[in-house]
């Protein structure tokens, strides 16, 4: 169902600068139904140093500000749209971006996530953003939690949903799809797509964070390859699509494992392999122990809170999941 282009990659492999001198985003493009785009960016591409290497987009975790904001930037010049950003706080609140007070604010479109550096007044609490306009790239910060890019082709009508376990448990799906409908998608015609994430072979959380999951979200306790319980985030998703009565969910694994494949010998990709200490410094041997390349955890090309973790970081950078329509 997917309609993939030839381009596995919006980006060269090889480091490459854009006309300002920034290094261009390396990101993983979908079409999602015709004129309608899915990108998650990578690690790979940025101005971003150290833990926070290279592409880092969020802003809360103490990263450098300026490089940040000429990471924000060059995303939205390499995907030919302003961004939407708000500021996750793992609930259940979807947020209409087409309503007054929502226009560009900043360099790269419109920031209301109250992270930059200059601080734009608008803050904006919410994991669930919507619009019918084209040409506005929704953007929602994941490293770990799952994000879910939704649009209804017929109407151009798109959101976008930051799903961590509280925010799934807080109906953010729900509330998204809700959003949408109310605008006039129909979800029938909702397609949908699973971001990168955690998988549930990794997301280690105990058994009582996941009996309690369980009760909302049946069947999605896993045992992982720590040993303890978990759970499937991206199962829940599922679960809370099809209640939503959103069925036709695109699968972004092909795209994303081939992307991986012709990242195998990337040098940008093998230095951040080689220096960051969240595994294997060979690139080679952490792309051989990858079972999903979806998930966070597993594969180098994302931030992942729990990797970072792991390695006794105490922060780690944001990739950003966005959809746009143009
Ligand atoms: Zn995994």
């Amino acid at each position: 169902m997917t309609e993939y282009s030839d381009e596995i990659l919006d980006s060269s492999a090889m480091s490459s600068t854009d006309r300002n001198g920034r290094p261009i985003p390396v990101t993983i493009p979908i079409a999602l139904a015709p004129g309608i785009t899915v990108v998650y960016t990578t690690r790979l591409g940025g101005l971003s140093t150290g833990d926070y290497g290279n592409l880092n987009l969020g802003g809360k975790s103490g990263d450098d500000p300026e490089a940040v904001l000429s990471n924000r930037i060059a995303l939205s010049e390499a995907i030919h749209a302003p961004l939407s950003l708000v500021s996750q706080v793992h609930s259940g609140i979807a947020v209409d971006i087409d309503e007054p007070g929502h226009e560009s604010n900043t360099e790269f479109g419109f920031d209301a996530s109250g992270t930059h550096g200059e601080e734009p007044s608008t803050v904006i609490e919410a994991d669930g953003q919507v619009t019918s306009r084209p040409d506005i790239a929704l953007g929602m910060f994941a490293a770990d939690c799952l994000p879910v890019l939704m649009a209804d082709p017929e109407t151009g009508i798109i959101g976008a949903a930051h799903c961590g376990r509280r925010g799934l448990e807080r109906g953010i799906i729900g509330a998204t799809v809700e959003l949408m409908q109310s605008k006039g998608a129909d979800p029938s015609r909702i397609i949908a797509t699973l971001g990168p994430r955690i998988c549930g072979d990794c997301y280690e959380v105990g058994d009582e964070i996941a009996d309690t999951f369980i009760k909302r979200f049946p069947l999605t306790k896993t045992q992982t390859r720590f040993g303890g319980a978990g759970i499937d985030i991206a199962e829940a998703a599922m679960i809370d699509l099809a209640f939503a009565g959103v069925h036709q969910v695109v699968d972004s694994m092909p795209r994303v494992h081939a992307a991986t494949e012709y990242l195998e010998e990337d040098a940008e990709l093998a230095e951040l392999c080689r220096t960051d200490g969240e595994g294997p410094a060979e690139l080679a041997e952490r792309i051989g122990n990858i079972s999903r390349s979806t998930c966070t955890l597993e594969n180098p090309l994302w931030y992942s809170h729990r990797r970072a973790a792991l390695a006794g970081k105490t922060h780690e950078g944001r990739l950003l999941a966005l959809i746009v329509r143009h």
